[in-house]
């Protein structure tokens, strides 16, 4: 019911204007709040922004009135997965044995609807698990506007060594649908060009993992795997991420010339310090782990904290204090689509000023990631806004309803 209604609202709302000027009670511009501003779109564009009554607003200008509201920009999630669900709905396992990718394609066409109208209007995949290459293909879809989504940055089928990922558990004459393209020396290059060539606009790299059913993680490229690798993945004007909750991992994975880390549970000072002189962001993905904690049997309103988020909190604030950039990504998919809110939530929860929470989901993300017309309200800047009830600066929870979402210049929600 609730996914009909958002459709209805959807096919009732999508519609193109040349001019539409957006009055809210204030702006938040990916680094600042500004109160009486409002802004002007022509085509996918924003053309002006300043305080109310001082733009020059073309005649046949659609007015949408924002009363109470804060216009910002479109929400950059840095890291999801299309291609899955919920694992309290469906193991990992599972949905990579058992879910054909064209399923699994059909359930993300509702996870990338999901995602946009929750105010994602860029989202940044890192891997498709086992579905080859449909998250391209997902992508190819959105762009066409066959379905509403965010503008997609696809990993493909990310990369893991041989013989470290899953499913597992299997003996070796059983052929097993991998979660990921494996690769080891100097194939590692060809594995990364094929990706490209296949349409990923990124590499991820799994720098370690358990090697083992419930074993701890080890690392697994060595460093001059991983430098091929960045390198290959440069040479083609791309960069790579990695998968690292291991301190080596992370150290292999920093010398190696990733941009960014995604989990780093256990980083130490020393790594840390690493990252911030090389300039590696850390995505921490506070909600998978919170949200995998409570598949576990974790009653947040009535059991103490389990050590793992306990750990968490302690090394996500350390991260802070040594002044790493800290991106806004939350592994959504293995929570519901369009629950995105959550990390951001936990971001603030675990130590981050809200206004900081919000710029590394705005302005951070669009220029780790290299995009440059993208999470800013700034002239020129592709029309990409989101609007919410009230002030997220002084509560962050406002984010968890976004009655505003525009993507290149179209109106895909608009609800009082
Ligand atoms: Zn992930």
């Amino acid at each position: 019911m609730k996914n009909l209604l958002a459709l209805i609202t959807l096919l009732f709302f999508i519609s193109v204007h040349s001019q539409t000027l957006l009055l809210p009670d204030r702006v938040f511009d990916g680094v600042e709040v500004h109160e009486n501003w409002s802004v002007l779109v022509e085509g996918n564009r924003i053309t002006q922004v300043g305080v109310r009554g001082s733009l020059q607003v073309p005649s046949g200008t659609v007015e949408i009135s924002l009363k109470g509201k804060t216009l910002m920009p479109g929400i950059i999630e840095g890291h999801s997965h299309i291609l899955l669900h919920p694992y309290n709905e469906t193991s990992w396992n599972d949905q990579v044995l058992k879910e054909s990718p064209v399923e699994r394609s059909i359930r993300a066409t509702n996870h990338v609807r999901e995602s946009l109208m929750a105010g994602i209007t860029t989202m940044r995949d890192l891997g498709a698990e086992g579905a080859g290459y449909s998250d391209v293909y997902i992508k190819k879809s959105i762009d066409q506007g066959i379905i509403p989504g965010p503008r997609l940055i696809v990993a493909g089928p990310a990369i893991v060594a041989t013989g470290a990922y899953g499913p597992k558990g299997f003996h070796d004459g059983v052929t097993v649908p991998l979660g990921a393209e494996e690769a080891s020396g100097n194939d590692v290059i060809s594995t990364v060009r094929r990706q490209i060539g296949n349409g990923a606009d990124l590499i991820k790299i799994y720098a370690d993992y358990r090697w083992k059913t419930g074993a701890a993680s080890q690392p697994t490229f060595s460093i001059e795997e991983m430098k091929l690798m960045v390198e290959t993945a440069k040479s083609a004007g791309l960069y790579a991420v990695a998968h690292a909750s291991t301190a080596e991992g992370m150290r292999r994975a920093i010398f190696a010339g990733v941009e960014t880390i995604e989990h780093g549970d256990g980083a130490t000072p020393e790594i840390f310090e690493l990252m911030k002189k090389n300039n590696v962001a850390l995505c921490a993905t506070l909600a998978a782990g919170d949200a995998i904690a409570q598949y576990s049997g974790w009653n947040k309103s009535s059991d103490s904290e389990p050590s793992r988020i306990i750990e968490k909190k302690k090394s996500f604030k350390a991260a802070l204090d040594a002044g790493v950039e800290i991106l806004f990504g939350g592994d959504v998919g293995v929570f519901p689509h369009g629950e995105n809110y959550r990390e951001l939530e936990l971001m603030v929860e675990y130590g981050m000023k809200p206004i900081m929470a919000l710029q590394a989901a705005t302005a951070v993300n669009a220029r780790v990631f290299h995009l440059d017309n993208l999470g800013l309200i700034k002239t020129n800047h592709l029309a990409d806004l989101i609007a919410v009830e009230g002030n997220p600066v002084k509560d962050i929870s406002m984010m968890r309803d976004v009655s505003l979402v525009m993507k290149d210049g179209v109106v895909y929600k608009n609800v009082n």
